[in-house]
């Protein structure tokens, strides 16, 4: 009998229906380790030597649905970069400049029980710091991975923080991925924010659309987002970073959510080799108004160890295609904003004039309100990537 190729292996992954699969019994084949994915990627002696080492720092967790997607032949291909770790990873800085494992500020932020309390009127909870694929530039890239149960039952104490925080007009469910959790404690969480008079809305982030769509398959789920959103609208950002992600089943898995009545928003991370090009982002965007997804931010790719290096796009080069795409399409494919998500507040990256970068900050610190909404400026180098590389202006 011959021996299966890689070619062969992902044929057979075409032949599944993954729609079929439940799915939490199908997370059971996501391929974690060296020898499952060597049953569908041929790795070199020296890929196997580095990818020990790089996921003694951060595991590999890989959906067969998602794996599906990767072509075996093209080395460079986007989604085997987004999900296959490489030695580049063992670059803890490098070329872009100094890095960080916190760059938001999480840690600064984290009021215990899993909430971190930023601005005056959001309010995260780091429901899980599960996730039913590890992507290889994950900005909570320390977080991931490590099980930690305590934060799911510290949630009625979240819940209370944010009742007793009147200021508090909104919640984010986030992680790790949410929607990794049994649907009942979705809906015993959702029921009680539901009760929560101040809270206006609530968003579940989670990338499950896109790189496990099968969720969505689940009808219990659909339903406990159907009824909490007749009580409090509810929105669900995703994260889709290439136009080779959507696929029949993403699409299904997002009209499933806005059969609900729920709008999908989208917050793609800029990536080198992956989306950093005109002809990249428009058919992203243009595909994301094309499955009813809202492009909503575009965010520079932050300074984290073992991502900087090999991921970000330096500002120069990224607010060129920035602009370069947003003069081909339409109103509502361009209605993204590129953005830093910087600890002192978000920030919209405008656009160059000749080596200075214009930007607006859109949210600030409560410390430093007079920073929120100011327009500011600072001088470009050819490597700039973040904030603290440029010379700002006064
Ligand atoms: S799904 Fe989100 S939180 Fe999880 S690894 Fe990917 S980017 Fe990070």
């Amino acid at each position: 009998m011959s021996e299966l190729t890689a070619e062969d292996t992902f044929r057979n992954l075409d032949a599944i229906d993954f729609s079929k699969l439940e799915w939490n019994t199908e997370l059971a084949n996501n391929v974690n380790s060296q020898e499952k994915l060597e049953q569908y990627i041929y790795l070199s002696e020296e890929q196997k030597h580095s990818m020990k080492e790089v996921l003694d720092t951060h595991p590999m967790n890989i959906p067969r649905y998602y794996l599906s997607l990767i072509n075996p032949d093209d080395p460079q291909d986007p989604i085997r970069k987004m999900a296959i770790p490489t030695s580049e990873e063992l670059v803890v800085a490098g070329q872009m400049g100094e890095t960080t494992g916190d760059p938001y500020g999480d840690d600064k932020h984290n009021k215990g029980n899993g909430i971190l309390h930023k601005y005056p009127y959001s309010a995260l909870i780091v429901a899980t710091e599960y996730c039913s694929m590890y992507c290889r530039h994950c900005f909570r890239k320390r977080l991931v991975g490590l099980p930690n149960d305590k934060t799911v039952e510290n949630f009625q104490n979240a819940a209370k923080y944010i009742a007793e925080h009147k200021e508090i007009t909104n919640v984010i469910i986030s992680g790790g991925d949410p929607m990794m959790l049994p649907t009942e404690v979705i809906s015993k969480m959702l029921e009680v924010l539901k009760d929560i008079d101040h809270v206006n809305y609530v968003r579940i982030g989670t990338r499950t659309p896109v790189v496990y769509p099968l969720r969505y398959f689940d009808d219990e789920l659909i339903e406990v987002l159907r009824n909490f959103n007749q009580y409090k609208t509810l929105y669900i950002p995703t994260h889709f970073n290439h136009a080779n992600e959507i696929t029949d089943l993403s699409k299904e898995a997002v009209m499933r959510i806005r059969s609900a009545g729920i709008t999908v928003n989208n917050q793609t991370v800029f990536l080198k080799g992956i989306n950093d090009s005109v002809e990249e982002l428009e058919n992203l965007m243009n595909g994301l108004v094309r499955i009813g997804v809202t492009p909503y931010y575009l965010y520079q790719c932050m300074p984290v160890s073992r991502v900087r290096h090999h991921f970000q796009v330096p500002l120069k080069r990224g607010v060129d295609i920035v602009a370069e795409t947003k003069r081909s399409l339409d109103g509502y494919a361009k209605r993204f904003k590129f953005i830093m998500g910087h600890d002192i507040g978000k920030i919209e990256i405008c656009g160059r004039k000749d080596d200075v970068l214009v930007m607006s900050q859109i949210h600030s610190r409560p410390e430093h309100p007079e920073e929120a909404s100011r327009i500011f400026m600072g001088h470009l180098t050819e490597n700039a990537g973040w904030l603290e590389d440029l010379d700002l202006m006064q």
